[in-house]
């Protein structure tokens, strides 16, 4: 059993994307073992030469020892799949955004798992109490949502499923607090709080581009400069990745039933030709010149 934090010393990652090396990295920064899994080695080798890159950065701006560096980098070994995760003693997911992947994984993360050790999700948008029903321990599955880039956003929005037992979300806040994090609890609801916020912001974002209202740069200079976002949500989009934007926005759209979450045309297109991002080289913005 992993009921107190104490006991909780290898965190499992389950994808080695932006956010589940971000995930990794933190969790061995704080001091943890970490297993990073995906679904190939070269894949979780990837994720896990990503987070050496972005130590190496804090190390050249004399941010972080190369010891240390070293050190962090020792804790983390790459896996492959749900069963890599198996000596986990708390499990995070935090693969591709897509319902049926992530049911599929929850069935495999619930068989690689010791009984009573928790199966987190950082899913931006589907339902916790969905994903819990299909493991043997609903009461042991929660959502915990890590924001991009791991390593620098402060926050981690804790998601209680129907079924999620009052120990786990404890564990869960306590975990997010030592990893350094501000935590915020939400109710299981598509998008939670934050996405429920950000997306439609997004979409609107995205309608005014296809509208012709103004350029990229422009719309996304307005939320800058005009409503002080540190970002405009155009780039932020593309941080996020187009593809994770739309399958959230269609989560919250199908599920809610309201038209106001639909998204809009261009950002369905954008996905349709492979452009989803910084992390494809280019989205809304072109990354392809940029190092
Ligand atoms: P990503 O595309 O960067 O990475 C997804 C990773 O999942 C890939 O490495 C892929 O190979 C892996 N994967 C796919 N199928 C798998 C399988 N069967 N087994 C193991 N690994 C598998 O995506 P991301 O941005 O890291 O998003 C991951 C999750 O985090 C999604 O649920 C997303 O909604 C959520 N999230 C994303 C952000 C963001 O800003 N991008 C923020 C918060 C939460």
């Amino acid at each position: 059993m992993s009921d107190t934090l104490e006991n909780i010393t290898t965190i499992g990652v389950l994808g080695a994307g932006q956010m589940g090396a971000g995930i990794a990295q933190v969790a061995a920064q704080g001091g943890f073992t970490v297993l990073l899994a995906d679904v190939s080695q070269a894949r979780a080798d990837a994720g896990k030469a990503g987070i050496a890159k972005q130590l190496g950065r804090l190390v050249e701006k004399g941010k972080l020892a190369a010891e240390a560096r070293d050190a962090i980098l020792g804790r983390i070994t790459a896996v492959v799949g749900a069963a890599g995760l198996a000596p986990g003693d708390f499990l995070v997911e935090a693969a591709t955004e897509n319902i049926e992947l992530k049911k599929q994984l929850f069935v495999e993360l619930d068989r690689a798992a010791r009984p009573g050790v928790i199966l987190a999700t950082n899913t931006s948008s589907i339902s916790i109490t969905l994903i819990a029903a299909v493991t043997g321990r609903p009461e042991r599955v929660v959502g915990m949502h890590f924001m991009n880039p791991v390593p620098v956003m402060k926050l981690v929005e804790i998601i209680r499923g129907l079924q999620t037992a009052d120990d786990t979300y404890q564990l869960t806040l306590a975990l997010a607090h030592k990893l350094g994090k501000t935590t915020i609890t939400s109710k299981d609801c598509p998008g939670f709080l934050v996405n429920r916020i950000l997306i439609p912001l997004i979409n609107e974002a995205g309608f005014a581009l296809q509208e012709g209202l103004g350029s990229a740069e422009d719309i996304d200079t307005g939320a800058k400069l005009g409503l002080n976002h540190p970002m405009g949500p155009l780039e932020l989009a593309d941080l996020i990745g187009l593809d994770t934007c739309l399958a959230i926005a269609d989560v919250l759209h199908r599920e809610l039933g309201d038209d106001k979450y639909r998204a809009p045309n261009i950002l369905r297109m954008h996905v349709a030709a492979g452009w989803h991002g910084r992390k494809t080289g280019r989205g809304f913005y072109n990354y392809a010149s940029k190092p």
